[in-house]
């Protein structure tokens, strides 16, 4: 299967690793929208929240697990959020489940 978060998590594609453990793998976006802008995502193919199960839901869980200490290490100590975009209507562009977080300044509460 054709998937660029797959090649990442695979090394095919190169990233920025920023962590790493069984079940997840956490990377800086490349198109950073904040300060901090890091990608966390499921070692596991899941296209997006619509294909979370109680299979697969662990994945998710570790990955919750991951962002403290994803943030913490990278500096995130007043705050930061966390975004999944799950279909067109989110504009999720790549459809491998991951979580945005986002930080390192006060950001806008808008949504678009
Ligand atoms: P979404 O629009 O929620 O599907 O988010 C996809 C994110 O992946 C965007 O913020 C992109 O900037 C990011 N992205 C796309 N290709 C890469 C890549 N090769 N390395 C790191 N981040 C990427
Ligand atoms: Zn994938």
């Amino acid at each position: 299967m054709d998937c660029l978060f797959c090649s990442i998590i695979n090394g095919d594609i190169p990233s920025s690793k920023v962590y790493e453990d069984e079940y997840c793998y956490a990377f800086k976006d490349i198109n950073p929208m904040a300060p901090v802008h890091i990608l966390v995502v499921p070692k596991v193919h899941i296209a997006s929240a619509d294909e979370i199960t109680a299979e697969n839901s662990v994945y998710i869980a570790k990955i919750f697990e991951a962002v403290p200490k994803i943030a913490a290490d990278a500096g995130l100590t007043n705050g930061y959020r966390l975004v999944s975009n799950c279909g067109p209507d989110a504009d999720q562009s790549v459809l491998h489940l991951h979580v945005h977080i986002l930080g390192g300044k006060k950001l806008s509460a808008r949504l678009d």
